[in-house]
């Protein structure tokens, strides 16, 4: 196949706005109330609750800032070990280290690329002593606070089996569900599963508010103090009386306008996500050397970008080399992240393996995916996939 211009390019993953989007932002602007106080703000914190079955909802400016409230109101404190995927976007790394807490580096397993829970679970047993109630890192002496599954892709994590053991030592569970919105674990939403959940609604998640992030949670004081450290931690509607250091981390009420209006739609978002999958892996079945990514029996994907590992050896090349291939025919793919432990922020982190996370890294590409990819350009990309198979 060769490159034909007067096709359009085919992007990774880019929003979809087809809904009220447009009408309720104008609602903000015409009626002055664009800041960070508005309806918009009430009625997208109380629509997300209500979407994924959680009590509260607090609205917060990144998925990131929602990670570090999150991570803050479970009571991780400095010194605090975290344990985080080493697969992952680096931003739960990086809200534990912003705590003056550590994260821990744990590898994935090779099936769904989700934290490996056996590693925690022999970490916890065989690493850690529990006392006063508390567990404590042996290697280290420092407590282990919580741990952060992250719903990579928007495949759930095994959460029973995590939220066991999570009781046991008294660790919390943050769940990082910014990949994951939609997706559901045994019939239950992600992010409603752990203590807090976190979501993100930058421009390529599943829906977007153009930058935005929501923590969840069913206790009522925990979702008091999120609220309360957002906004920097005021506690005088008119004096500017403040009991602790807190963060302008408020969502504005146009970007809620977007979210609400988004929110709308996400059945039909994730049907579509749902939809490109089933289309992929019905496509590219019997490609020799591309794996499709999979989904555990516990699990409905929300398929956020879907991805495959390419085996080099039996594809012919390898991820890089079709990364570039499918470049050069206007469609855009992408690698995972790049494990944490091979980057400099987090380099010298204590880490439980890493070799899987290392290995999908290496052979992974995630293929366009966004909503509204029509079946036409789809099949373009699946046409091109098959053409680069050993040849
Ligand atoms: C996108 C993402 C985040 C952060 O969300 P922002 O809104 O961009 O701050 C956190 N964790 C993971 C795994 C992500 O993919």
């Amino acid at each position: 196949m060769s490159s034909d211009p007067s096709l359009p390019p085919i992007p990774l993953c880019v929003p979809e706005i087809r809904g009220r989007e447009w009408a309720y932002v104008k609602d903000c602007l015409d009626t002055n109330w664009v800041s960070s106080v508005g309806q918009y703000v009430d009625r997208f914190e109380r629509a997300l609750a209500e979407a994924v079955g959680s009590p509260h909802a607090v609205a917060c400016q990144s998925g990131t800032a929602a990670l570090h409230v999150a991570l803050q109101v479970a009571g991780v404190a400095a010194g605090d070990e975290v344990l985080v995927p080493t697969l992952t976007f680096v931003a739960p790394a990086n809200a534990v280290s912003y705590l003056g807490a550590a994260p821990v580096l744990v590898d994935v397993e090779p099936d769904y690329w989700g934290i490996d829970l056996a590693l925690v679970e022999d970490f916890l047993r065989n690493r850690c002593v529990r006392r006063d109630g508390r567990t404590i890192d042996r290697g280290t002496g420092a407590r282990v606070a919580a741990v952060v599954p992250v719903h990579v892709l928007g495949h759930p994590v095994d959460m029973d089996r995590l939220m066991v053991l999570a009781a046991e030592f008294g660790l919390s569970v943050i769940e990082d569900a910014t990949e994951s919105l939609g997706a559901t674990y045994k019939g239950r939403c992600s992010g409603a599963l752990g203590h807090l959940g976190c979501f993100s609604f930058n421009g390529n998640k599943i829906l977007t508010t153009g930058g935005g992030g929501m923590i969840v949670t069913a206790r009522e004081d925990w979702a008091r103090r999120a609220r309360h450290l957002t906004n920097q931690a005021k506690v005088d509607p008119i004096e500017y009386e403040h009991d602790e250091i807190g963060y302008n981390y408020r969502l504005t009420n146009i970007q809620a306008a977007m979210g609400v209006a988004q929110l709308e739609q996400l059945d039909s978002y994730v049907a579509a996500k749902r939809a490109i999958a089933r289309r992929y892996v019905e496509g590219l079945a019997g490609v020799p050397g591309l794996l499709p990514m999979r989904q555990a029996n516990w699990a409905q994907s929300s398929w956020w970008l879907f991805t495959v590992l390419v085996d080099e050896a039996a594809y012919g090349s390898d991820s890089r080399a079709l990364m570039h291939r499918l470049h050069d025919l206007g469609i855009q793919s992408r690698p995972l992240w790049r494990p944490l432990h091979k980057g400099p922020p987090h380099a010298d982190r204590q880490r439980l393996g890493g070799a899987v996370a290392e290995r999908v890294c290496r052979t992974a590409l995630s293929l366009p995916s966004s909503v509204g990819l029509q079946p036409e350009a789809q099949e373009r990309v699946i046409a091109a996939l098959k053409d680069g198979a050993a040849r």
